[in-house]
C-alpha cells in the first residue's frame, strides 16, 4: 500500500509498505478521507512538541471496514475510530478519562497515523458512522475536541461564553457551546478567519482579538458581568494570558490549545473571582458518539467548514500550501478513493 511519510519538517515522501494484515481483536480499515489538523500542519512547520520523524500523520480519519470481528459491526460499514491508544489500567484509565492516559499514544503524533490506504485498528477504538458520509465522519474527531472542552466547562444553558481562536477547534467548541444552550463569541486576530466566522455566524459576536475595546464588547453583550466560560482554542501564549482578563467572577478557563511555554497570570485577580482553570485533552468514546448524533439529526452541518480538498495523490505537494495565511484554510480534507 502507499503511505506518505512526514519524513522530516517541510518534507513529506510517498513509500510504499506491506499492507497491514488482519487479526483478531482488530479491524481492517480501507482509509476514505483524512481531516488536516493543525497538528499534522505544526508537525510540518517542525513546531509540534514531542514530535518525531518520520511519522505518518492523520487522525481525524472516515474509513470503510474491509474486515472485522468487533460485535456490532460490518464489513463495508463507514466509521470513524478513537485515534487516542490508552493503556487502560493508569489512574485515568481507571476513572473512564482515556483521553487523558498517562502513556497516551495518538495516532499520528507518537505513533503512525492512518495517511496510508489501509489502516490495521483494535477493535475496542471504533465508532459506528451511522450512515453519515466520509466527508462527515473525517470531522468527528475535531468536533469530538470541542465536545469534550464543553463537557469540561459543565456549560449550562443560556451561559455566555467566549471562543479565543477561530479556527477548526475553535468553531468546533462554538458549535458544541450552541448545542448545550450557551451563548458563544469568538475572537481572533486573524482578519481572514474572522470573516469566515462572520459568514456562518451572528456578525456581532464575532470580535476582532487586536481591538483595544474587546473588554468592552465583552462586557456590553454580557450586561456587564463578563463571559463565565472562556476557552482557549488559539494555543497562543499571549492569547492564552490574555483570556485570564475576559472570565467572570466565578468563571472557568478552559485550555484547550496547546503551546510550549510557561502561562503567567495576576494571582489576585485570579484568587478573587475564585476562578476554575483546567485544560482539556483529545476526547473520549461519549463525545465521539454525541457528535455522531447531532451530525445523523441534522444539528451539526460540517460540510461548510470545508474549505479545501487534496486528492492522496497530491497530497505531499499541495499540503505546504495550506499553511499559507492567503489560503484561508479552515478544514481541508484528504481524499483517498480511486
Ligand atoms: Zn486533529
Ligand atoms: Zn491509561
Amino acid at each position: 500500500m502507499r503511505t506518505l511519510v512526514c519524513t522530516e519538517p517541510g518534507h513529506f515522501e510517498y513509500r510504499s509498505k506491506e499492507d497491514p494484515i488482519w487479526a483478531p481483536g482488530h479491524t481492517l480499515l480501507q482509509i476514505l478521507r483524512m481531516g488536516v489538523c493543525g497538528t499534522d500542519l505544526h508537525a510540518f512547520e517542525g513546531v509540534q512538541p514531542y514530535f518525531e520523524y518520520p511519522r505518518i500523520l492523520g487522525h481525524e480519519i472516515a474509513a470503510r471496514i474491509l474486515r472485522t470481528e468487533a460485535v456490532g459491526f460490518q464489513q463495508g460499514e463507514e466509521v470513524v475510530f478513537l485515534p487516542y491508544f490508552f493503556c487502560g489500567r493508569c489512574i485515568a484509565c481507571r476513572q473512564g478519562r482515556t483521553n487523558c492516559c498517562a502513556t497516551l499514544k495518538v495516532c499520528g503524533v507518537h505513533i503512525d497515523g492512518a495517511c496510508s490506504d489501509y489502516f490495521l485498528v483494535p477493535d475496542e477504538y471504533l465508532v459506528h458512522g451511522r450512515g453519515l458520509g466520509a466527508d462527515e465522519l473525517a470531522l468527528v474527531e475535531p468536533f469530538s475536541i470541542g465536545a469534550h472542552a464543553v463537557k469540561r466547562a459543565k456549560l449550562k444553558e443560556g451561559q455566555k461564553v467566549m471562543v479565543i481562536g477561530a479556527g477548526p477547534i475553535g468553531l468546533a467548541t462554538m458549535e458544541m457551546a450552541r448545542m448545550a444552550g450557551a451563548e458563544a463569541a469568538v475572537c481572533d486576530v486573524n482578519n481572514g478567519r474572522l470573516d469566515f466566522c462572520r459568514k456562518i455566524l451572528d456578525g456581532n459576536r464575532v470580535m476582532n482579538a487586536g481591538s483595544s475595546d474587546l473588554a468592552d464588547r465583552l462586557k456590553e453583550w454580557t450586561g456587564g458581568d463578563m463571559p463565565e466560560v472562556v476557552f482557549d482554542a488559539s494555543g497562543n501564549l499571549n492569547a492564552i494570558e490574555a483570556g485570564f482578563q475576559y472570565i467572570s467572577y466565578a468563571g472557568t478557563y478552559v485550555l484547550v490549545g496547546l503551546q510550549r511555554g510557561f502561562i503567567r497570570f495576576s494571582h489576585p485577580e485570579f484568587h478573587k473571582r475564585e476562578t476554575t482553570l483546567m485544560s482539556s485533552r483529545n476526547a473520549n468514546r461519549q463525545d465521539f458518539e454525541q457528535v455522531v448524533d447531532c451530525m445523523v439529526k441534522g444539528f451539526l452541518v460540517p460540510g461548510k467548514y470545508i474549505t479545501h480538498r487534496l486528492t492522496f495523490e497530491h497530497a505531499g505537494r499541495d499540503f505546504g500550501g495550506l499553511l499559507d495565511p492567503k489560503a484561508g484554510a479552515i478544514k481541508a480534507l484528504i481524499s483517498f478513493e480511486i
